[in-house]
């Protein structure tokens, strides 16, 4: 039986794989999950910002595709690693893996990728995303945080909906109780929406609110070190409000979670 790779886009050809199974998911909306998945053997290592490909065998294809894991790397032997996934509603990855339920089995290769965190980085870190691109920043807090050595923290966040706040709870206690040094900015983008009935907090694409929040929390562009994750024009636009607030671009780093212009349908 021959399995065909279905897309090769940045799946690591050279990396490591591993046989794993799915052991754990928790659907938070329709369309918004998470999920715990564990190798058979020991677990690898992994700096928290990168991310691990999932493949899963259906109609007798090898299905993969790139999940910046959101747990840290310490609790990969024992949880397991996590990933933050939306339903993208075409007949591809995402679809297949809301059928799977827990012991369903799958191959992960990995880690890769570039987005990490400076070692003994004293600046403070701005971390921009929209809907799953909050991933990497989960795992680089949990990280820091279980290493004992947490870092001046802003998390801009930006969904469609306040449903869609993952890790909200979360962010929210770190903040309250001061177990970590952050400060948490949702903002809704569609703050008419009767969805967002009730929401009080700050609205706005990210793109139209990163410079006022820049303002308000007084980060300046010589001691911030700004990473963002998620949809490549966001991620675009959100550089080009930094830049003309003079943050330089070698302090900006970046994740795209898919080519730029590419909707889901195209
Ligand atoms: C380095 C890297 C890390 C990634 N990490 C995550 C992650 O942690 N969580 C996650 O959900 N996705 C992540 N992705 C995207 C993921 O690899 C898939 O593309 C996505 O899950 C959709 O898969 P699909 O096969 O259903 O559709 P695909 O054919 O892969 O994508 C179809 C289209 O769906 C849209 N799309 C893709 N991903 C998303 C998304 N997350 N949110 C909204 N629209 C999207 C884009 O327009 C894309 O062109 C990551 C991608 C990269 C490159």
């Amino acid at each position: 039986m021959t399995h065909h790779v279905e897309d090769t886009r940045v799946i690591a050809e050279d990396a490591p794989q591993y046989n794993a199974t799915l052991v754990k998911r928790v659907d938070h909306t329709a369309d918004l999950a998470s999920i715990w998945v564990k190798l058979d053997g020991d677990p690898v290592p992994f700096e928290p910002g990168q991310y691990m490909t999932i493949g899963v065998f259906a109609d007798e294809k090898l299905w993969q595709r790139p999940y910046s894991v959101a747990s840290a790397p310490s609790v990969a032997g024992t949880e397991g690693y996590e990933f933050y996934v939306r339903l993208v509603p075409v007949i591809r990855f995402t679809t297949l893996l809301w059928r799977l339920q827990p012991g369903a089995r799958m191959r992960m290769i990995g880690p890769k990728g570039k987005f990490m965190l400076e070692p003994e980085d004293s600046r403070t870190h701005l971390y921009v995303s929209t809907g799953t691109g909050l991933a990497p920043f989960v795992s680089m807090i949990r990280e820091t945080q279980a290493q004992g050595s947490p870092r001046k923290t802003v998390v801009l966040h930006g969904v469609s909906h306040a449903s869609d706040l993952g890790y909200r709870d979360e962010l929210e206690a770190w903040e309250r109780d001061g177990s970590y040094p952050v400060r948490y900015v949702p903002t809704i983008s569609r703050p008419f929406d009767p969805r967002n009935e009730g929401w009080t907090g700050r609205t706005g694409r990210v793109e139209a609110v990163v410079a006022e929040v820049c303002r308000d929390l007084s980060l300046r562009a010589d001691r911030t070190v700004v990473y963002i994750c998620g949809n490549p024009e966001m991620i675009l636009n959100v550089e080009r409000a930094l830049m003309d607030r003079g943050f330089p671009e070698f302090h900006v780093k970046k994740e795209l979670y898919w080519p730029k212009g590419k909707s889901p349908t195209a």
